[in-house]
């Protein structure tokens, strides 16, 4: 902890209204079990996690800051109208999709502009100098929807419209987005692939969703070639292996791009007990990434940092791996514990050490991204 720092917090109620179980994936059409299960997308994990970051006496010590609906033209710097109006049709019919697996219930067309206005909101407060850091606690999440259709449980790519609105209402140039979901930000990536004012830095899970997209390859496009950096760590990857990548790959490409800004997708679905991930992230891991984006921030753009919800699906462990980045972030420790059997979690691998596959992945970025960066 490097000293208590003021930080805001977004948060509304109206988040959990966004309610995707008409649309939970089929699993008794063809399985002896007929009983229906929860979307994973469902409101438990943010409402956990509002309510643990209450009960641990954090929320007092943060800067409330109250999400708005994201304006249309705001949504539309980075979606096509098609998009916009498919949502609002989804939303009048009483429920649909929003494209590809983005479930639309009735009154989610308002609760996605407040996700998407809930990251504006925050980025506007770390500009104002309201706040030094912000988390976002929304959702839906935003990250997979690209410009013209929502995908994997994403209606809107939250943070792309966020970092957009910041570049054209606070005459910023070059924003970072580090994104540490556990499946590839296809739609960040997409939606940016050109544009050299944005870094768009992703780690995840190879292949796991969506497939074909997330590759060491993609690097960008004309004037964005090099700006986009894909870090597929294989499954199994712990805390040693996304610390090295954001030690060895991360941190030096930023310091040479130079953001006035850095944003966080922060799913934390790279977490341990994670059920659509295989990633062996723990709480310490995820406190220990968020403050290397820290120290980050401090050193190229006055400390300003903003992170956004993405996924997390486990709904015991996910609440404390996003309370571990927000304790981080302001500062302050809660003196929640880590949930696992810290000696069993910290005796892992990969845990301490870089696993070979870890390795040759990281070695593979940064042997592509050196055409465009000075890595060691
Ligand atoms: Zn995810």
């Amino acid at each position: 902890m490097t000293g208590e720092t003021r930080t805001g917090l977004v948060f509304s109620h109206r988040y959990l209204q966004h309610n995707t179980n008409p649309y939970r994936l089929a699993s008794g059409a063809r399985l002896p079990f007929v009983e229906q299960v929860d979307h994973p997308s469902n409101p438990r994990l943010v409402d956990r996690t509002m309510h643990l970051v209450d009960l641990s006496g954090l929320s007092e010590r943060l800067t409330k800051i109250e999400p708005y609906l994201a304006s249309e033209e705001a949504i539309l710097a980075c979606h096509t109208p098609g998009l916009v109006e498919r949502v609002k049709a989804a939303d009048a019919a009483g429920g649909g999709d929003a494209g590809r697996g983005s479930p639309v219930g009735r009154g989610s067309y308002d609760i996605a502009r407040l996700a998407a206005g809930g990251v504006m909101a925050a980025a506007d407060a770390v500009m104002a100098g309201d706040v030094r850091r912000a988390y976002a606690l929304v959702r839906p999440p935003g990250h997979h929807a690209v410009a013209d259709l929502g995908m994997g449980f994403c209606v809107f790519n939250n943070i792309a419209i966020a970092a957009r609105h910041v570049q054209r209402q606070h005459a910023v140039e070059r924003v970072m987005i580090l994104d540490w979901d556990v499946h590839d930000g296809n739609g960040t990536h997409s939606i940016f692939y050109d544009d050299p004012s944005i870094l768009f830095v992703s780690l995840h899970q190879p292949e796991l969703f969506p497939v074909g997209w997330g590759l060491i390859e993609q690097v960008g496009d004309g004037d964005g070639a090099g700006r986009t950096v894909n870090i597929p760590l294989p499954a199994g990857s712990g805390n040693a292996a996304y610390l090295a990548a954001l030690e060895e790959v991360v941190a030096p490409i930023a310091r040479q791009f130079g953001p006035e800004l850095i944003m966080i997708s922060a799913g934390q679905d790279a977490s341990a007990s994670d059920p659509l991930g295989r990633m062996s992230l723990t709480t310490d891991g995820y406190r220990q990434m968020t403050q290397i984006m820290i120290d980050l921030a401090e050193e190229c753009c006055g400390g300003r940092i903003v992170a956004a919800q993405e996924g997390g699906y486990s709904e015991i462990y996910g609440p404390y791996c996003t309370l571990a980045i927000i304790e981080t972030l302001a500062g302050r420790g809660s003196g929640i514990e880590e949930p696992l059997v810290d000696e069993r979690s910290s005796a892992w691998p990969q845990t301490s050490t870089v696993g070979l596959d870890a390795r040759a992945t990281l070695d593979a970025v940064k042997a592509r991204q050196s055409e465009y960066w000075q890595l060691a």
